[in-house]
């Protein structure tokens, strides 16, 4: 828990937030400011800045993020129809909240390449 951070804080429901998912180690909910008609952010419950600070020891814990994504985005109407996950990290990546997180953004058809 970083006492400054918008998402442990949602962790920690010191923030009310609607939660969507939740289990030991994951946490989802939407985005505040939605970039597509479903946008959900699924993020470890542990605090990592960002991609680049895990290591071998992280690999159950990414792995298990990636196979809870699917269940979500089926979850919230979007596994059938298809949907992107992204993982900004840090200025050149567009990273505004440093506690690692995933974007699934769909609802509608997502141009290739992002700006
Ligand atoms: P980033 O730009 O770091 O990849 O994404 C951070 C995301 O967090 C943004 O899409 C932003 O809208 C979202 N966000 C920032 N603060 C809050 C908050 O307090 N609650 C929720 N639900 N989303 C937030
Ligand atoms: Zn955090």
């Amino acid at each position: 828990m970083q006492q400054d951070c918008i998402f442990c804080r949602i962790v920690n429901r010191e923030i009310p937030t609607k939660i969507i998912y939740e289990d030991e180690y994951v946490i989802a909910f939407p985005d505040i400011n939605p970039a597509a008609p479903v946008h959900v952010l699924v993020i470890p419950k542990r605090h990592i800045d960002n991609i680049t600070e895990v290591d071998g020891k992280d690999a159950p814990l990414l792995g298990h993020i990636m196979t809870v994504i699917p269940r979500i985005a089926a979850e919230v109407g979007i596994a059938d129809e298809g949907f992107r996950t992204v993982v900004n990290t840090k200025d050149n990546g567009g990273q505004t909240v440093h506690h690692l997180h995933f974007h699934l953004l769909g609802g509608r058809f997502m141009e290739w390449p992002p700006g």
